[in-house]
């Protein structure tokens, strides 16, 4: 995918300020500091239109980026992250709730998980949550850099089985580091585009 558009269009925290134009809608979720916004720069070759290493504990906001004026992805606010406030965490809770359930023009949710850890407990109610909501989801399991080549068999292994993957769903080894995975991710989002 050659991207030649990718700006933000909005950071919205209710379904009133979500864009109007119906175009498919593809979201990022995953845990703080997980490689999350240097996922999507790489994707759309930006350095830095979104922001890496964004501080916990500053507004949360669902980031929309237009994509070549085809598409939306949805960059959701990280999780996990221990220091949030109980009070955050609700906030939190019900925006996602408030988009996953009602956005009808998202087709997938990109999960990004770490390659080199077993999956959280967090992530896996992520993904919970996601299944519960019926959307598809492709797992990156991401920093695929960091470990060993013949690792990464084990480790992928690692991350179907903890996350209990649907047989419909996929899980893609990426390098945010290398761009090793970067075509093989473009190939199947796009399937969900048409
Ligand atoms: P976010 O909080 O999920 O958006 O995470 P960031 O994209 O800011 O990444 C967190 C840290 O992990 C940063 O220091 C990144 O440089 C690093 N990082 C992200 N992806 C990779 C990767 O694929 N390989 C390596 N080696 N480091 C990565």
């Amino acid at each position: 995918m050659k991207v030649n558009k990718a700006e933000i269009v909005i950071s919205a925290v209710s379904e009133k300020q979500y864009p109007k134009d119906r175009w498919p809608e593809i979201a990022l979720a995953g845990r703080s500091n997980v490689g999350k916004s240097s996922f999507i720069n790489k994707l759309i070759n930006r350095k830095n239109l979104a922001r890496t290493s964004s501080k916990p504990g500053k507004t949360q906001t669902l980031n929309f980026y237009n994509i070549n004026d085809a598409f939306y992805f949805v960059d959701v606010p990280g999780y996990g992250y221990a220091k949030v406030s109980k009070k955050e965490r609700e906030k939190w809770g019900k925006m996602m709730e408030e988009y996953f359930s009602l956005r009808d023009t998202l087709r997938l949710t990109v999960l990004i998980v770490d390659i080199r850890h077993k999956p959280t407990e967090d992530d896996v109610m992520m993904y919970d949550f996601l299944k519960y909501y019926e959307i598809p989801v492709l797992v990156i399991a991401t920093k695929l850099d960091k470990i060993p080549k013949n690792k990464k068999a084990t480790h992928l292994k690692r991350v179907i089985d903890t996350l209990e993957l649907d047989s419909e769903d996929s899980v893609i080894p990426f390098s945010a580091e290398t761009s090793e995975g970067k075509e093989h991710v473009w190939s199947y989002l796009s399937n969900y585009l048409k």
